[in-house]
């Protein structure tokens, strides 16, 4: 089954490509993706952001269109940065800058206040009509400073369940196996494997 990705971060695009890889999926990004009218994700929930990203590309092409709303939730912060993750630090802001904010407002904050949740929603629509969402969590703590070269956004103040290491210092196919996307899209895979059933929480 063929199935365009549509996003125009590079991170997601790897992981989503190495997920699908011996999958039923032969994902690609979503063709001349950065040269469209950008859905405006504006939304106060991951969900509803995935799924109005998944439709409205999914007019674009005849083929199945997979959106990935996902983000950091702080509960020490009163959920933040939430949906807002990707501009924490403000609309164009580097991810660098958006780790350097969070870290700066969990100053002072230890232990069970250092809890986390990465958040990913599944979305799969084709020709304007939802065939598909999922979604799931991957819970840890917030290191005090970043840590490792591998992954993307928060992943070097990521620490994974108790762990020590950060989600950047961990190989990608450690990372697959633990995090919200991956296990968000293993769902998406089986859902679309078994017609007939829409959503797999
Ligand atoms: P969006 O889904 O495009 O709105 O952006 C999601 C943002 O959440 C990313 O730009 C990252 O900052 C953050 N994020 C989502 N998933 C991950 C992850 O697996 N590792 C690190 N940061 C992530």
């Amino acid at each position: 089954m063929k199935i365009f990705l549509a996003s125009s971060n590079p991170g997601k695009l790897r992981e989503y490509c190495e997920l699908a890889s011996g999958s039923a999926l032969e994902l690609d990004l979503l063709p001349n993706f950065t040269q469209l009218p950008l859905f405006e994700e504006a939304a106060s929930t991951f969900a509803e952001n995935a799924a109005g990203k998944a439709l409205y590309y999914s007019r674009i092409t005849t083929e199945m269109v997979l959106a990935d709303d996902s983000g950091l939730v702080v509960p020490a912060l009163g959920g933040a940065p939430g949906v807002l993750s990707a501009r924490y630090a403000g609309p164009n802001a580097t991810s660098e800058a958006c780790v350097a904010k969070l870290l700066r407002e969990m100053d002072g904050k230890e232990g069970k206040d250092r809890a986390a949740r990465f958040v990913c929603v599944n979305a799969v629509a084709k020709l304007g009509q939802m065939l598909a969402v999922t979604s799931d969590f991957a819970d840890g703590t917030l290191a005090k400073q970043p840590t490792g070269a591998n992954g993307f956004g928060y992943d070097p103040i990521f620490c994974f369940g108790g762990g020590q290491r950060t989600w950047a210092e961990i190989s990608a196919a450690e990372k697959n196996q633990q995090s919200h996307r991956g296990k968000a899209f293993r769902k998406i895979v089986k859902l679309l494997s078994s017609p007939g059933s829409t959503s797999l929480s």
